[in-house]
This record gives structure tokens, C-alpha cells and sequence, in this order.
């Protein structure tokens, strides 16, 4: 009796992993595969929404892109305490020693502005939070960020956190006090003066925004007050149906729309891409399906506006280390549904005209 339990069990186990396998198996082997004109000899990618945390040496992301045959990527380093600890000068110093590799940003994710005060009151003070973190004034940041401007050494602002959906307590080296989830204002008096000083340098600015209904007319409202700033709406303007975007875009000629982790690695799917958090918004809408597939509607969208979409590969906690690869693969199977032209400008070429010019 014992055996044929045990038989059972283990004939159930094997069905049910089979049954797994298959489940995963049948679309990576099945679907959509890496086009020619996308392959690593053919299109050099420009990752251009990487973040930077102290464990991440130069000589490692080189390793990373050399392996996926990425020619370019974008460091936004991230302050917090948890797994992040990176910092703007970490960013320049590889810039230095790695200029035709990398590019800097001054860093949106600090300590301190996650606090509604910091965008809205024009003179909240800086303070010493748990721990002896300092959680840094909109004051504060915009001295900082002008006075890095100045140096030359950085060729963007962000990534701006403004309205968010955690997932800390799905990260285990996240803290894990906090949900992550944020929702600021847009348009506010701190986030003015960043797209002004913006402006004034020539920088292009990277907010993350879900595209909320309130937080798409706060977008608009910023879009409007400011034409003279590059922005750089990320993850698919705020994961926005296709519709919407092309208003965005048709609106406002400053604005672009970054892809960052809206491509879906295969094996283990995970990231913005897969349409996390499912369940939480209705404006979410996906680039690519788990399987590898295109949405139909955002590739038109794509073709009708091949200048404007930038990839990036988001990475940002040491979970995505190992699966770098995995996240540029998932872009080349997306640029594979694209004209070779198109592919080529989203994959590299506008993220080059967007960054490059500035860069000293
Ligand atoms: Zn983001």
C-alpha cells in the first residue's frame, strides 16, 4: 500500500512537473526567437535604465553587457539603505575610468525624498532619520544636483519615484518595514525646479509614474509648464494603454517613453513586464506577454513612433544580477517583431541622440 502511495506520489510529482515543463517549454522553444537582425553581431544595445548599488563593480557590468552585447548603459545609482548604498560619485568615477561604456545620472532614489513635504514645501529641512540616515530637502537635492551639473561628468537627472508599486516584501534585500509604495504629486514645486535646472543644462530627466488617471493629468500639467525639458517617462509612459500614449506623444515632442523592464525574460517571468501588479490598477497594460509575443497594439505604436522609445533593463536588486542576459534577451525577442530600422532606433540609437549630446 505504502509503494503504491508512494508510486502515485511520485507518478503525480512527475506529471505535475511535466505538466510545469511543458507549460514553460512550449512557448520559448515554440514562439518567438531571436530575429537576425536583432542577434548581439548585428544590434549593440544602449541599456538606458540601469541602477547602480555599491556591490556593483564597473568590471562586472562590463562582464554583464559584454556577454549580451550591450554597448552602452545608463547608471542611475540608488541611495537607499537597503541593497542599494550606491552614489552619484560611484557613477562618474566608472564613467572615468569606462567612458565609452557607461553614462551617469544624478541619482532621484534618495533617502528623504520619498517624504511628501520634500516635493511640496519649499523649505522642509533635512533630517536625521532611524539609524542616522539623512533624509535629504528639496533644497538640499537641487543645491547638490546644480552643483553636479556644473561638473559635466553626468548626462541626466532620476530616476524620479513618484507614484510607485512596491514590492519590497517580495525583494528579501529590500527593506522590509515599508511596502514601497509611494504616490506623490507630479506636479509639484521641487519637481518644477528639477525640470527647470533640467532645461538649463540640456539634461534629461527620468520619472517613474504609473499612469493612474490623477497621475496622468499631474504628467500632463508637467508636460505643459515645461517644453523645454527631455523627459523621460519610464516604464512605457506609466505602463499606458497604446492610445493614450500616442496622445502623449503626438502632444508633447519633448517627451519619451522608456522601456524599462517592460520586456519579459523567459523561464522565470518577473518584473514590470509580466503586468505586476496585476490586480491593483486597471491602467496597466503589457509590451510583451509571457510568452515572448509582442502586443499587437503596442508594436504598431512602435512603428508610428520609432524616434521615441528607449529599453532599459531595470536592473535593481541582486536577485537580477545573475539574470542579466535573461533581460536583454527579452528585448531582443521584442526588437525581433520590429523593423530591422526601428529596432535599431529603439534598441540604440535614440538613447544615444538623447544622452550623448550632453555628455563632456
Ligand atoms: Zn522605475
Amino acid at each position: 500500500m505504502r509503494g503504491f502511495m508512494s508510486r502515485l506520489w511520485l507518478g503525480n510529482h512527475f506529471l505535475s512537473a511535466l505538466l510545469r515543463f511543458l507549460l514553460v517549454a512550449i512557448p520559448i522553444s515554440g514562439c518567438v526567437t531571436i530575429a537576425e537582425h536583432a542577434k548581439p553581431g548585428s544590434l549593440p544595445l544602449f541599456d538606458a535604465h540601469t541602477h547602480l548599488n555599491h556591490d556593483m563593480t564597473a568590471e562586472m557590468l562590463i562582464k554583464w553587457m559584454d556577454q549580451a552585447g550591450v554597448k552602452r548603459m545608463a547608471l542611475m545609482p540608488r541611495y537607499y539603505g537597503d541593497d542599494g548604498k550606491g552614489t552619484d560619485e560611484q557613477a562618474a568615477g566608472y564613467v572615468r575610468r569606462y567612458p565609452e561604456r557607461f553614462i551617469a545620472f544624478i541619482a532621484g532614489q534618495r533617502s528623504g525624498l520619498w517624504r511628501p513635504s520634500a516635493w511640496t514645501t519649499e523649505d522642509a529641512p533635512d533630517i536625521r532619520g532611524e539609524e542616522g540616515w539623512l533624509l535629504i530637502s528639496g533644497h538640499r537635492f537641487l543645491t547638490e544636483a546644480e552643483s553636479k551639473l556644473r561638473s559635466g561628468k553626468y548626462s541626466g537627472l532620476g530616476e524620479f519615484i513618484i507614484h510607485h508599486y512596491g514590492y519590497n516584501r517580495l525583494v528579501p534585500t529590500t527593506d522590509q518595514s515599508v511596502s514601497g509604495d509611494l504616490e506623490l504629486p507630479v506636479d509639484t514645486p521641487l519637481m518644477f525646479k528639477i525640470v527647470d535646472l533640467a532645461a538649463r543644462y540640456d539634461m534629461p530627466v527620468v520619472i517613474h509614474a504609473e499612469a493612474e488617471p490623477q497621475t496622468r493629468e499631474q504628467m500632463r500639467r508637467l508636460l505643459d509648464r515645461s517644453p523645454k525639458t527631455r523627459i523621460i517617462w519610464e516604464h512605457n509612459c506609466g505602463r499606458e494603454s497604446a492610445v493614450q500614449i500616442a496622445d502623449f506623444l503626438k502632444t508633447y515632442p519633448n517627451l519619451t517613453c522608456g522601456l524599462g523592464q517592460m520586456a519579459v525574460p523567459m523561464i522565470n517571468p518577473y518584473g514590470y513586464g509580466t503586468g505586476w501588479p496585476a490586480g491593483r490598477s486597471k491602467h496597466i497594460t503589457v509590451v510583451q506577454y509571457n510568452d515572448g509575443r509582442i502586443n499587437r497594439k503596442m508594436r504598431a505604436l512602435f512603428e508610428a513612433f520609432p524616434d521615441r522609445f528607449i529599453i532599459g533593463t531595470d536592473i535593481a536588486h541582486p536577485f537580477q544580477y545573475s539574470r542579466y542576459g535573461d533581460m536583454i534577451d527579452a528585448f531582443r525577442r521584442l526588437l525581433s517583431q520590429l523593423k530591422p530600422e526601428t529596432a535599431r532606433k529603439i534598441g540604440y540609437e535614440n538613447a544615444e541622440r538623447l544622452f550623448m549630446r550632453t555628455q563632456k
